[in-house]
């Protein structure tokens, strides 16, 4: 699929706009529009429903070692300056960031990537962060050689395309966008916590953070949930909201953005259990995406190996999908699945943890033998009543992103087919194939001329229709022309009111995958629709 495709479709449909594109955009930051609203809130309440609301704690989930309750939070997007340096974001949320001395372009360490060229005995690392690389890195070589496209062959490309980080020596690096060679610096650390600052005194005692992630918000409530709720572990507190991160190069579209909303759950259990509950929720979620219709052959759960895992975790897997603006075998991430241990807890009870030399976390100090970050010094551990034992719970971190799913949807959705015109002819149309459950609209609604009643009888559809799901009503233009809008739009039926209608009292419904037209009494409409939405 053609990536700059998709990209436009969204912009001329509304799906999505670049954020103050009036202003020229501002890198990182998106608007979702009229269609594309609907389209994320469809995805958000769908997480919303299977995770939380139809969770049924009277019942054992399939795959999972007991049954378990599962509670929602709405935390505020500003935290105390505390909690990010008990979590380690304060300290160690960055990436590395490279500069060019050149042309003042910043680049993140790890997504640059390049080759390594020689002609007549120079030798030198081809860097690129284009997204058709090699042909990015074949012009980059010609213009460092000095060479036309027609001597391209007289290159000689040694090893595999890398990034940039397995260099060793970057003064042999031709910088992307350079036009000399080695102009980069050496990496350097760069925190992705977006600053702020509170109050009308602009000081360093003032200065705050938009959070970098929705999970810590559970946290600290840990114990306002179990005290003010009924809640038994194992349970899970579910969070959807706006996260903020500096990225060094926003790019992919939605992928990599700076703000961003997350849809995250924070599992509690007993460390005797965790592994069972990290592996059910590991299987769970990936079932979810697939139950949403992205293909599994385009989804990948990719376990972590032990040295790509943080220090206290015993376990991660990231729900991958094979983007389309990726190169071919590549996937990108839609959610992780982390085995945090008691980690954040305690983190937040004695202060900012290390791992000893025996392997086990423990608090950090400074040189002069005090914690150099204290905790709440609150009790964030749990009693079970029936055992009597007290204990510092495991948790289970499932996080997703809203709009990385969404993306997904809409690559997923993107479809080329050939269908018939109004004359028979057969003519390539654009459809998105959204899963019902999320298309933004569910159903439009015509009457086939704009006279004879008709009309009157599809805006009495429409509106009955309204007040169940979003729908559309169309009477401009030929019909076929309405329909092949409400395929862009991803709308799944179309239910059309025409000269049959005004004598037997039924209406055509328009299927948008199988182009099938069934007839329908207008009065069952509404039901038949809801039957099809909701399967
Ligand atoms: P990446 O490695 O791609 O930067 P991450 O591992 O840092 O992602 P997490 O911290 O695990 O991401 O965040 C959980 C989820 O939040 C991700 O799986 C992703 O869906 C979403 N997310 C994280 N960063 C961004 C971003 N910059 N733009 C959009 N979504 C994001």
């Amino acid at each position: 699929m053609d990536m700059d495709k998709l990209v436009s479709l969204c912009r001329r449909r509304g799906f999505l706009f670049q954020s103050s594109e009036i202003y020229g955009g501002l890198s990182g930051f998106w608007d979702y529009g009229p269609l594309g609203v609907e389209l994320k809130r469809n995805i958000r309440e769908a997480w919303w429903l299977d995770m939380v609301t139809a969770h049924n704690e009277l019942v054992k989930s399939p795959g999972a070692p007991s049954t378990y309750e599962m509670v929602g939070l709405d935390c505020a997007i500003i935290m105390h300056p505390q909690v990010w340096k008990c979590s380690g974001h304060y300290d160690l949320f960055h990436d590395m960031m490279v500069d060019c001395r050149q042309t003042k372009h910043r680049y993140r360490y790890d997504q640059v990537r390049g080759r390594w060229a020689e002609h007549r005995g120079q030798r030198v690392f081809i860097a690129t962060v284009a997204e058709h690389e090699a042909e990015d890195m074949s012009q980059r070589a010609q213009k460092f050689f000095k060479l036309r496209a027609k001597e391209a062959d007289q290159i000689v490309w040694q090893g595999e395309t890398t990034s940039l980080d397995k260099v060793k020596d970057l003064s042999q690096v031709f910088a992307p966008e350079a036009t000399e060679i080695g102009t980069l610096t050496e990496p350097r650390e760069f925190n992705l916590m977006l600053e702020t600052c509170c109050g009308a005194i602009k000081s360093d005692e003032n200065k705050a953070f938009l959070r970098p992630e929705t999970a810590q918000g559970m946290f600290v409530n840990f114990k306002n949930v179990t005290d003010s709720t009924r809640v038994k572990i194992p349970f899970g507190i579910a969070q959807i909201g706006k996260s903020f991160r500096n990225e060094i190069t926003p790019r992919n579209f939605t992928f990599r953005s700076r703000e961003f909303e997350q849809m995250e759950i924070e599992f509690f259990c007993h460390p005797d259990t965790s592994r069972e509950w990290y592996e059910f929720w590991r299987d769970r979620r990936m079932a979810w995406y697939t139950s949403l219709g992205l293909a599994s052959n385009r989804l990948r759960l990719r376990e972590h190996p032990p040295e790509e895992l943080s220090h206290y975790s015993c376990g991660t897997a990231d729900i991958e999908y094979a983007f389309p603006f990726l190169p071919p075998g590549e996937f990108g991430e839609l959610e992780g699945v982390a085995h945090r241990g008691d980690f954040d807890l305690r983190s937040h009870m004695e202060g900012k943890l290390v791992k000893n030399a025996a392997g086990c976390l423990e608090l950090e100090l400074g040189a002069d033998g005090k914690p150099v970050q204290k905790g709440s010094g609150r009790d964030l551990t749990y009693r079970d009543d029936i055992s009597g034992e007290r204990f510092t719970p495991h948790v289970i971190e499932p996080s997703a992103g809203a709009d990385r799913a969404t993306l997904a949807v809409l690559c997923e959705a993107y479809t080329e087919d050939q269908a018939p015109d109004d004359k028979g002819a057969m003519q390539t149309r654009v459809v998105m194939k959204f899963h019902p459950r999320l298309a933004p609209v569910k159903a439009a609604v015509f009457p086939l001329v704009k006279k004879d009643g008709m009309p009157e009888v599809a805006k009495e559809i429409y509106a009955a229709l309204k007040q169940r799901f979003i729908a559309f009503y169309d009477e401009k233009g030929a019909v076929g022309r309405r329909y092949r809008r409400q395929d862009e739009a991803g709308t799944p039926f179309c239910i059309t009111v025409d000269g049959q209608t005004l004598q037997d009292g039924t209406v055509t419904i328009r299927d948008r995958d199988t182009l099938d037209q069934s007839r329908v009494k207008s009065a069952d409409v509404v039901e038949e629709i809801a039957r099809r939405v909701e399967g």
